[in-house]
C-alpha cells in the first residue's frame, strides 16, 4: 500500500501569511487543506495556485462550531490522515479606539474568530492529529508580548492564544505538540486577494525599526512553521516564537 504524503490544514488560507504557508507547503509536496472565510479570496487562491491535486479550499467560519465540524469532515474525506494543524485565521487590525467607547461585539468579535476559533479547530482535529504525532502551531503576534494604544481586543485575543498554546501542550504531549508564532510586521500586500499591482515600497524608516533591515514577508512566517511541524522540533512544544527582524528586542527613545 502507497503512504499518503503529510497533510496540513491552514485556517485563514487563502490570503496573507497563510497563503504563503500554503504555497510553502504544496512546494514540499504536502497534501495541504485551506479553510477560509472569504469565498471570494478562496476564488481568487484558486485562480493563483492553479488548484493542483495537492491543494483542497473549503470555506469555514472557524468561530462557529457547527461550520467547523462540517469543513473539518469535508477536509478529512479529502486528506484522509492529518498531521498539522495551523491555526492563523484572524481578524488582523488590531486598532479597535478607546476602551470607554469599544462595543462588546467589537471586542467579542476577535476573541471569538483570533481565540476561540483556534480553540474549536484544536478540539475538532486533535482526534486525527493523535493519529500521526502531529502537530499545531498558532498564529498569535507580537502584540500579545508589547501595545499601542487603543488595541485591548486584538491583544488579548492574541495573548490568550499563547496561553491556549501551552495549555494545548500540557494537556496533549506526548502525542501532539502545540507551539505559537508570534509575528511582528509582516507585509502581506502581494499575498492579498486583491494585491495591488505595484504596492508603495516601504520606507527607510520601516526598515530601520528592524535589527534585521527590512520588514517580514509570510515565507519568513511558513519557514518556521515548517520547522515547528518537522521531526526536528520533536523537543519543542509549548512555545512561543517571535519572528519579527528583532524589532521588539528594540529599544526606541523619542527625542
Ligand atoms: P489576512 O487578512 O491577509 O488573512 C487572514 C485570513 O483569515 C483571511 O483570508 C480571512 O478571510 C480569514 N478569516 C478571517 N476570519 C475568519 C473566520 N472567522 N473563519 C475563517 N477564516 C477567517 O491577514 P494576515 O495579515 O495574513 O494575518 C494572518 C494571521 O496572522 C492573523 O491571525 C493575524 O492576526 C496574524 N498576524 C499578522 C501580522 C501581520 O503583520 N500581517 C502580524 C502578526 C500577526
Amino acid at each position: 500500500m502507497t503512504q499518503q504524503p503529510p497533510a496540513i490544514l491552514i485556517t485563514g488560507g487563502a490570503q496573507g501569511i497563510g497563503k504563503g504557508i500554503a504555497s510553502h507547503f504544496l512546494n514540499k509536496g504536502w497534501r495541504v487543506a485551506v479553510l477560509d472565510r472569504d469565498a471570494e479570496a478562496i476564488e481568487a487562491c484558486r485562480q493563483d495556485l492553479g488548484e493542483p491535486d495537492n491543494l483542497s479550499l473549503i470555506t469555514v467560519d472557524v468561530s462557529r462550531e457547527p461550520d467547523v465540524i462540517r469543513a473539518l469532515a469535508e477536509a478529512m474525506e479529502w486528506a484522509v490522515r492529518l498531521d498539522a494543524l495551523v491555526n492563523n485565521a484572524g481578524i488582523p487590525d488590531p486598532e479597535t479606539g478607546p476602551i470607554e467607547t469599544l462595543e462588546l461585539s467589537e471586542w467579542q468579535r476577535r476573541i471569538d474568530v483570533n481565540l476561540t476559533g483556534a480553540f474549536l479547530m484544536a478540539k475538532h482535529t486533535v482526534p486525527h492529529l493523535r493519529k500521526n504525532q502531529g502537530s499545531i502551531v498558532n498564529i498569535a503576534s507580537t502584540r500579545a508580548l508589547q501595545s499601542e494604544p487603543n488595541c485591548e481586543a486584538y491583544a488579548a485575543s492574541k495573548g490568550g492564544l499563547i496561553a491556549l498554546t501551552h495549555s494545548l501542550a500540557i494537556s496533549l504531549g506526548p502525542d501532539v505538540r502545540a507551539n505559537s508564532i508570534s509575528p511582528g510586521w509582516i507585509d502581506v500586500r502581494a499575498w492579498q486577494a486583491n494585491a495591488p499591482a505595484n504596492p508603495e515600497p516601504l520606507s527607510a524608516s520601516d526598515r530601520n525599526q528592524h535589527p534585521s533591515g527590512r520588514v517580514g514577508t509570510p515565507e519568513d512566517v511558513a519557514a518556521m512553521v515548517a520547522y515547528l511541524v518537522s521531526p526536528e522540533a520533536r523537543f519543542v512544544t509549548g512555545q512561543n516564537f517571535v519572528i519579527d527582524g528583532g524589532m521588539t528586542r528594540k529599544m526606541i527613545y523619542e527625542d
